[in-house]
């Protein structure tokens, strides 16, 4: 049976709300967690794990979505201005900034990981009194970019989880691997961790999220549903010409890419399974009088499944592709973040289930909980099950002022707390439990 020193979870969970505060003043964008990764790395390191960081975790080939140099050096010149740690944040230099932080146990056992995320939105954050990080002052200082999907939680969650974890060694079997993930949003960070071999030797893997707008103080150890996704980026090059003197000889980019949008959203759907379609960002030409000579097409598909994902990804591409030709212009389409499906294992979930109802004000359900969104976590639940492990995806309810993606989205502290103890109950339970 595992004891928990109750003056040691409710300090641990004091000062992870503390740190989700400093998080959520600092959020970050895909790629650019250079200061959160940091400070990450620290904590770590003190309560006493092995690290492994950037590039040793990130294959740099299977990033997307990169955000240019300019931004990369300005965001790391931010970061270590505004307190990242010094000492790690070279470690992160160019966009890897991801963090694995390993914990052996008194004997042995299986090795269980824990996956959270640690990226920001591009969303201007509320300034209202209502707003609880407006007014209790650590509403982000970052224009246009906000926690605003609760990662900056997840991070401090994490932390929390590590400190409690060092705490209770004696009674840990195996190893743990705390998985700091950058760029979950647009599903960009879990790719190339996977193919860096981070989840290679894991028995039981966790993926968790806080919202979703389950009710709070909950706990749902099986969210499954997650849309498989493709985002890419389609850029037009025509040829610019006078308006009205030489029409003829210009080839409009900006048609084409009108067409392409219009041809998106005209996709069939899918026998097979649900699917969506959203051209979200349309931006072309030059002048009122200049034929457009260049666009980009910024456009995402969905599908509930293998099947249906390749219908809306070879659609969307021979739509795109059609419209250039229509025009005459070039396309070129870059793919720029994916996520796939997963399946939830019942026997890992029955555990955490178990586990976790010890948590005093927890309420565990064990009924699915269909997202209907996506989810990067996908792969490493996909290859953690494919060499043989388990995984599922933890849901823990929450209070929201606002909904998930938007301005005014905020969370109850008080479910902070219970989220470590649960997942430090279900970790150490696990080890003694599986293999
Ligand atoms: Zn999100
Ligand atoms: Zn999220």
């Amino acid at each position: 049976v595992i004891h928990l020193e109750p003056a040691v979870v409710s300090a641990v969970g004091k000062r992870a709300i503390l740190r989700r505060r400093d998080f959520h003043k600092y959020p970050e964008l895909a790629w650019l967690e250079y200061r959160t990764a940091s400070l990450v790395a620290r904590h770590l390191r003190d309560c006493g794990f092995d690290l492994k960081l950037g590039q040793e975790v990130l294959r740099a080939d299977a990033r997307s979505g990169l955000p240019d140099q300019v931004e990369l050096q300005h965001a790391y010149h931010k970061a270590l201005e505004e307190g990242g740690d010094p000492e790690f944040l070279p470690l992160f230099k160019d966009g890897f900034t991801a963090v694995v932080g390993v914990l052996t146990g008194a004997q042995p056992g299986p090795t269980i990981a824990i996956r959270v995320d640690m990226d920001a939105l591009p969303v201007p954050e509320a300034e209202v009194p209502g707003h609880a990080p407006h007014r209790e002052g650590f509403r982000s200082c970052r224009n246009g970019v906000m926690h605003a999907c609760g990662h900056d939680v997840h991070t401090a969650v994490g932390l929390g989880l590590a400190e409690v974890l060092a705490a209770s060694r004696e009674q840990l079997r195996g190893t743990v691997k705390l998985i700091f993930q950058p760029g979950e949003e647009g599903g960009r960070g879990a790719e190339p961790m996977v193919a860096a071999g981070v989840v290679d030797d894991v028995d039981c893997f966790i993926a968790m999220h806080i919202g979703l707008g389950l009710p709070s103080s909950t706990l749902y150890p099986v969210v499954e549903g997650w849309l498989a996704s493709a985002k890419f980026d389609a850029h037009f090059q025509g040829q610019a010409a006078h308006a009205a003197f030489r029409p003829d000889e210009g080839k409009n980019a900006l048609l084409a890419a009108a067409q392409a949008a219009l041809g998106l959203h005209s996709i069939s759907r899918h026998h097979a399974g649900s699917s969506r379609v959203n051209a979200g960002v349309l931006r072309a030409g030059t002048g009122r009088n200049v034929i457009a000579d260049t666009a980009l097409l910024q456009a995402e598909v969905r599908g509930a499944n293998h099947e249906v994902q390749q219908f809306m990804e070879n659609r969307s591409q021979e739509v795109i592709r059609g419209a250039a030709q229509l025009h005459g212009v070039d396309v070129e389409i870059k793919m720029v973040g994916r996520t796939t499906t997963a399946a939830c294992d019942l026997p890992l979930a029955k555990h955490i289930a178990q586990a976790a109802s010890r948590t005093e004000g927890l309420r565990v359900d064990l009924s699915p909980i269909i997202v209907g969104a996506s989810e990067d976590a996908t792969f490493f639940m996909r290859r953690v099950q494919e060499r043989g492990g388990q995984a599922t995806y933890v849901g823990f309810g929450t209070e929201l002022a606002g909904g998930h993606h938007t301005p005014s989205f905020d969370i109850d502290e008080a479910d902070i707390p219970k989220a470590i103890e649960a997942l430090v109950r279900a970790v150490l339970e696990l080890s003694h439990q599986v293999r």
